[in-house]
């Protein structure tokens, strides 16, 4: 049993860690490199502005989680958002899910009909299996959709958020992940009401501070700007060192740092074969600028993707329709969040603001917003936002996974990029509350927590 928990992140993961351990009767000590608590789950804010860096959604089939999150606010911060999402193509929103007689009418002419046509037509191959069995996304998509409808939406959307090829994704990622087109002709509203969200008034963060204000007053201790660089294993003893030199000891790691990170910041350090696959695990990133503007469009989605060529944004949030306490009281403008998937070592990744805004202009123009209405932009940068997986690296981290477990019992990779793996946070929260029942001997596998592949956040399916 441990008596000296180190746990490294306060996101999701980090803090439902602390709080499992503190309802074991063990107060941990958390170190977090950035300066507040929430991870990828915070808000972040300017004034009465506040922002979400992800849009998260607080859905869950777990009810020991619903528990936590119930437990951590009161009923009346939570607020039941329904969920709708659109495409933009052609300066038209499209609903998504798509439906197929919104297609047909709003898409006009051209990519309506001739669209339909296209559906049709690789609808028929398929029955009568012509169409040659699909290997990639893209030869999925043309047979799922339609040439034409594949394009207009997926083509750009796989591209710009995936930042991949579709021809170099397989056809069961897609199968998985993307929802056919609906035929239905029942009322469209009575199915919205159905799918719903909770969300707390002040963005994910609030319920994050919530948690770490509980962890406080059972006298846990959060330090923030302690980013972990090293982490020694001696006799049973772990060291973790901070960039600013500061020195932490204690019986048991719980690590919510990006599971490469970890593997290099380990003193002595693991053999070069472990560190090899470590370093081919990556990440994408994601830099979300909010923008207020003046005017008042109405947008009625929570969120939009944008697979167009002119522009940059991949997704664009839109927090009055997340919540209305995300926006000064009284305030009356539209609120958007603009977001850029990258990977790390791209020129957007180090762009200054400066350079960020000519794209975000451009981007608003072709939006058809003017400039003199932006009335604030804020910044948001994830670094490690997405771990990208693939066969090989999921095959990595097991590799890694087994070689910590054999030689370092006590240290323990939890949530979404210590395990490197798509978690939502329910499944960060799960995976290190098991590990701290692992630690105190309970018979459990923190790395079968999220195995439920529709069940993800990855990518049209949320
Ligand atoms: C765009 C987007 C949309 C999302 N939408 C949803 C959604 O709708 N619903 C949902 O439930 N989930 C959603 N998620 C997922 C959710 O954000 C994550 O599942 C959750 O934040 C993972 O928690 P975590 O604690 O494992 O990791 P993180 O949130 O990444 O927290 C890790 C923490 O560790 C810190 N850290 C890293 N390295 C070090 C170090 N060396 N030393 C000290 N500290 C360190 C980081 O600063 C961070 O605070 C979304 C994520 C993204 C990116």
């Amino acid at each position: 049993m441990t008596r000296r928990p180190l746990i490294i992140g306060a996101g999701p993961a980090g803090l439902s860690a602390g709080l499992e351990l503190v309802r074991r009767g063990v107060t941990p000590t958390i170190l977090e490199s950035s300066s507040g608590v929430g991870g990828l789950a915070r808000t972040e804010g300017d004034g009465d502005f506040r922002v979400d860096p992800g849009g998260h959604r607080f859905f869950t089939r777990s009810e020991e989680v619903s528990e936590i999150w119930r437990s951590l606010l009161p009923e009346d911060q939570w607020l039941v958002v329904p969920r709708s999402s659109a495409m933009l193509v052609h300066n038209r929103f499209v609903r998504y899910p798509l439906m197929g007689r919104d297609l047909v009418r709003q898409l006009g002419l051209r990519d309506g009909v001739y669209g339909a046509g296209s559906y049709a037509w690789a609808r028929l191959r398929r029955q009568t299996r012509i169409e040659p069995r699909q290997s990639n996304f893209k030869e999925w998509g043309r047979t799922e959709f339609g040439r034409r409808w594949y394009e207009l939406f997926f083509d750009g959307y796989v591209r710009k958020t995936w930042l991949a090829d579709p021809e170099n994704i397989a056809s069961d990622w897609a199968n998985q992940r993307i929802k056919p087109i609906g035929w239905r002709l029942s009322s469209d509203a009575s199915l919205a009401d159905q799918d719903v969200f909770r969300y707390p008034r002040h963005g994910p963060g609030q319920v994050w501070d919530a948690a770490a204000d509980k962890l406080r007053a059972a006298g846990a201790t959060i330090e923030t700007n302690a980013m972990v660089t090293r982490a020694n294993y001696k006799n049973g003893t772990w060291t973790l060192t901070t960039e600013r030199g500061d020195v932490h000891t204690g019986d048991a790691v719980f690590a919510s740092m990006p599971l490469r990170t970890l593997v290099n910041a380990l003193r002595p350090a693991p053999p070069k074969y472990i560190r090899s696959v470590a370093d081919n695990l990556r990440h994408r990133s994601l830099i979300t600028v909010a923008v207020a503007l003046s005017k008042n469009y109405d947008i009625p989605y929570n969120w939009v993707y944008t697979p167009g060529a002119n522009f940059h944004a991949g997704r664009i949030q839109n927090y009055r329709r997340w919540s209305q306490h995300l926006v000064p009281k009284g305030w009356n403008g539209t609120f958007l969040g603009l977001e850029y998937f990258l990977l790390p070592d791209q020129d957007l990744w180090l762009a200054d603001a400066h350079s960020l805004s000519a794209i975000v202009e451009n981007d608003l123009q072709q939006l058809g917003f003017a400039k003199p209405e932006v009335e604030k932009v804020m910044i948001s940068r994830m670094k490690f936002a997405y771990p990208i997986h693939d066969p090989i690296r999921d095959r990595s981290v097991v590799r890694i996974r087994d070689y910590l477990r054999e030689h370092y019992p006590s240290l323990h990779p939890i949530g979404r990029n210590g395990m490197h793996h798509y978690d939502n946070q329910d499944h960060a929260m799960l995976s290190a509350i098991r590990s701290v029942g692992k630690n105190f001997g309970e018979n459990v596998d923190p790395w079968q927590v999220n195995t439920e592949l529709s069940y993800h956040e990855q990518g049209l399916r949320r």
